[in-house]
């Protein structure tokens, strides 16, 4: 007996077989039922209800976050001859006009709908007239305030069972932790809908996150090293840093490009035309890139700056090798990022409940770059898939954390922000420490305190690596109102009185430029200072040139 299903994807999409479970999906909404369909991004979740929508009679009607995604979509239907049409706020009344008659003709396979236009009452007359073979709902997540891009108007949606009741829904996203599984489900009232989850293992993809340094340059490093030709997405926060660190790129013989939502929607097209036909392009973007973004070979996907939540670090990074050959997903970050997050939340005009959310998000992300365990075993314990041993092949499996017993500096750190007042943010706290005096010192009478230079044994850079680990480790808040100022909370009481003890991890640096010229040239390098962070750096700067080239590095250090 034939497979319609099967007859079609290989005549009409060209391919020879499902993947996963894309088969049962179209079973299920062909017969009429309801479905939620989990698949990490590019895993085909697009045929589940495109299939159905030929098969079944009348037209599909999609709901689709984005614009640029459904023109996409569209364009690429219409190229397999499928009759695929849309509606949204941003066509001439005249094309609305057409598109409208064919719908009322019932010439249309496919329409592709924004979620605001979906409950009008034009809309809701409109298919009132014709067959509706199903409704999916494409990004899901858009429905959860859990979800990474929260979409009041897909609340909507929930009125679609009572108002179209017998006709099929199909919800489908790419990442959905448990809670935002469930709320979508709620929500959708798709309770009863049978739930298709595929694995979010990412197995191709190399998860590596270290502290900040010198950002542009670690990366540039870590490009030149292991990606010189490869094309690939760098993300940053701000549309300023994204234009200057493209430009940066290019200066040093990349071909790189920006992208963001303040560019002209020419040159935006244009960047990302480039990017999807030339090969080693970088696009340096602000999140507005990457949804329904179909370039299977982009062989790595690089933050400068810490993503918001798990979610969103997860479907950023994904988009790196969808043709399943290795990726890397790369990160530096450091505090500064954490405050100017906490900012930008502070800033937004969400409700206090979404900010609750959004602080809880940010912790959950900062944990994973703190752990020192296996990365991808937080990652998708976070996805309700937990591993039952460590990966084997993600940077903390490759290289375990280095942990000290970091008790009493962490005690003695969380006692200099006590006793300076609570309202100081992390360079002040440091300069207290290491008892140096500045104007801000003297103003504020620090250079008296108890505290003032009793952490002589750490420097700077190892300081701030112990406030940035007690934050992440919830011991201390950052306060976004008085600049990033560090305050105590409930968690550190135990830790201050010495009942806890904490181990804290060894910061990793890509090698310094100074060091590795000398180096190279020298072969030793002699350093004046007892200075950990320096002696770490250089150890792994001696492993990685000696194993590259015999260089016969030795350090010394003279305390
Ligand atoms: P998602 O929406 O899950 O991110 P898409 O539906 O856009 O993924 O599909 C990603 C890519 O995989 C597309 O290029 C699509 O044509 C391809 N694809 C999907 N299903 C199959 C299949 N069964 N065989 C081969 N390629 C497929
Ligand atoms: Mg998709
Ligand atoms: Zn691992």
């Amino acid at each position: 007996m034939s497979d319609p299903a099967l007859d079609i994807l290989k005549s009409t999409f060209g391919y020879q077989s499902f993947r996963g479970f894309q088969s049962d999906v179209i079973g299920e909404v062909v017969a009429g039922h309801d479905a939620l369909v989990l698949m990490p991004t590019g895993g085909g979740k697009s045929l589940c209800y495109q299939i159905p929508a030929l098969i079944r009679g009348g037209t599909a009607v999609v709901v689709s976050p984005l614009i640029a995604l459904m023109d996409d979509q569209i364009n690429s239907l219409r190229e397999l001859g499928i009759r695929a049409d849309c509606l949204h706020s941003a066509m001439l009344p005249e094309d609305r006009a057409q598109v409208e008659r064919e719908l009322l003709l019932g010439d249309l396979d496919l329409l592709y709908v924004a979620p605001e236009r979906l409950l009008t009452e034009s809309m809701q007359r409109l298919l009132d007239q014709i067959q509706v073979a199903l409704f999916a709902i494409d990004e899901a997540h858009c429905v959860s305030q859990w979800g990474h891009d929260f979409r009041p108007e897909y609340l909507q949606l929930s009125r679609l069972q009572t108002r179209f009741p017998g006709v099929p829904r199909i919800a489908l996203t790419a990442t959905a932790d448990l809670r935002t599984r469930q709320e979508i489900r709620e929500r959708l009232g798709l309770e009863s809908a049978r739930v298709f989850t595929d694995s979010f293992n990412r197995p191709n993809i190399f998860y590596r996150i270290s502290q900040k340094k010198q950002g542009k340059q670690q990366l540039l490093n870590f490009l030149n090293k292991e990606h010189p030709e490869d094309s690939g997405i760098v993300y940053c926060l701000s549309r300023k840093k994204v234009e200057q660190t493209a430009e940066w790129l290019a200066q040093a013989g990349r071909k790189a490009l920006p992208y963001h939502a303040g560019l002209s929607p020419e040159e935006r097209r244009s960047n990302q035309h480039r990017f999807i036909a030339e090969e080693g392009i970088i696009i340096v973007a602000t999140i507005a890139f990457g949804m329904g973004i179909d370039k299977p070979d982009v062989r790595f996907v690089a933050h400068l700056d810490l993503p918001r939540s798990i979610e969103a670090y997860y479907q950023e990074t994904g988009r790196a090798g969808r043709d399943g050959l290795p990726a890397t997903a790369w990160m530096v970050y450091g505090l500064q990022d954490v405050v100017l997050l906490k900012q930008l939340q502070a800033r937004s005009s969400a409700s206090q409940q979404i900010q609750q959310i959004e602080q809880q998000k940010l912790e959950t992300m900062l944990a994973l770059c703190e752990v020192t365990g296996c990365r991808r075993q937080i990652l998708l314990t976070y996805f309700d898939e937990p591993l039952d041993k460590p990966c084997g092949y993600c940077d903390l499996c490759l290289e375990p954390a280095e942990v000290w017993d970091g008790t009493e500096v962490a005690r003695k750190a969380l006692s200099c922000i006590y006793r300076s007042g609570q309202n100081f943010g992390v360079a002040h706290l440091v300069d207290i420490l290491l008892g140096k005096s500045t104007d801000k010192t003297r103003r504020f009478g620090h250079d008296h305190l108890s505290t003032f230079g009793i952490g002589k044994e750490l420097d700077q850079g190892n300081w701030r690596s112990v406030y940035r680990q007690l934050v992440a480790r919830g011991y201390v808040n950052v306060d976004h109102d008085s600049h990033g100022a560090l305050k105590l909370n409930e968690n550190c009481r135990s830790l201050l009185k010495g009942d806890e003890q904490i181990e804290l991890r060894r910061d990793r640096y890509e090698p310094s430029r100074k060091y590795e010229k000398e180096y190279r040239e020298v072969g030793r390098v002699v350093v004046e200072e007892h200075d950990q962070t320096l002696w770490e750096q250089l150890r792994q700067l001696r492993r990685s040139l000696a194993e590259e080239q015999n260089v016969p590095a030795y350090v010394i250090v003279n305390d």
